[in-house]
């Protein structure tokens, strides 16, 4: 009895939400956060409650969109079931961390409408395989600890040049009018093979300082092709990114970027010597 009152209260609620995700005057922030280790997401640390304070100066959005660093495929796809499940993607972790559940729904008419919205590419619509990976319920959980808040995923087509992330973003745009929180969770600079786990707050390597320093300035400036084209960045980009996994996501937030949109570096600081936690506010 009860779990059939729950059931339709909670298929009402969606219902009633995805019919109030209509256009609004304020446009959502635009975030990029640099997730680092999944335990930011049990510890109460200075990244976490950052992330905390975060979420109360924003206006409260009505879902979440994250384009999370550890969803790779071919082809872009976006969560479309209405209980997503929350995946444990990592090893050598506590127990308290898999014991962790991000219960928030999913969306699937939201996730139908991203597809719809998006013409560069096929988007497809996974109720099957994904749900939360730590790449988002890590830094959503510290900022929305009640999971009352529908979340999505979108994931990285793996196959395409940063160019193709970059403008894919664009076509997001109408969810921020939505009041859709837009969330890219990555790290700009990343090279998990030179961390030095046992000295997490060690300085970090002169080229990631180098690098970090030179992408807060482009941010800054809003001067994004140097940033698209990473590459041109010379060895401390080849030492930064050795993959481009974790820098993706920062593709997706500056594409959303609108003109004369402000910016906000926040979490700025190196850690295990080869990661850095640089995160960034649009809007
Ligand atoms: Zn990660």
């Amino acid at each position: 009895m009860i779990t059939t009152a729950g059931a339709v209260s909670l298929g009402t609620s969606i219902k009633a939400l995805s019919e109030n995700l209509t256009e609004q005057d304020e446009k959502m922030p635009v975030l990029f956060i640099g997730h680092g280790s999944p335990m930011n997401a049990i510890e109460n640390n200075e990244f976490s409650r950052t992330w905390s304070a975060l979420a109360q100066d924003m206006p409260r959005p009505k879902a979440i969109l994250c384009v999370s660093a550890h969803w790779l495929t071919r082809g872009t796809h976006v969560t479309a079931m209405e209980k997503p499940k929350t995946i444990h993607d990592f090893g050598g972790f506590p127990k308290a961390l898999f014991d962790v559940e991000y219960p928030a729904v999913g969306n699937p008419e939201l996730a139908k409408e991203v597809a719809a919205n998006i013409k560069s590419t096929t988007v497809g619509l996974d109720t099957q395989e994904w749900g939360f990976d730590h790449g988002s319920w890590s830094v959503v959980r510290p900022m929305y600890p009640n999971a009352d808040i529908p979340l999505l995923q979108m994931s990285i087509d793996y196959y395409k040049a940063p160019q193709y992330h970059y403008d894919l973003a664009k076509e997001l745009a109408f969810l921020r009018k939505k009041g859709v929180l837009i969330i890219g969770s990555g790290n700009m600079v990343h090279n998990l093979g030179m961390a030095t786990f046992g000295n997490l707050n060690g300085p970090g390597y002169d080229w990631a300082i180098e690098l970090n320093e030179t992408f807060k300035k482009k941010i800054t400036d809003g001067d994004h092709k140097p940033l698209i084209d990473y590459r041109s960045l010379g060895k401390a980009a080849e030492l930064a990114i050795p993959t481009p996994d974790h820098y993706y996501p920062l593709l997706y937030s500056l594409g959303l970027q609108e003109k004369d949109e402000k910016v906000n570096i926040f979490n700025d600081k190196a850690v295990a010597g080869s990661l850095t936690m640089t995160s960034v506010r649009i809007g």
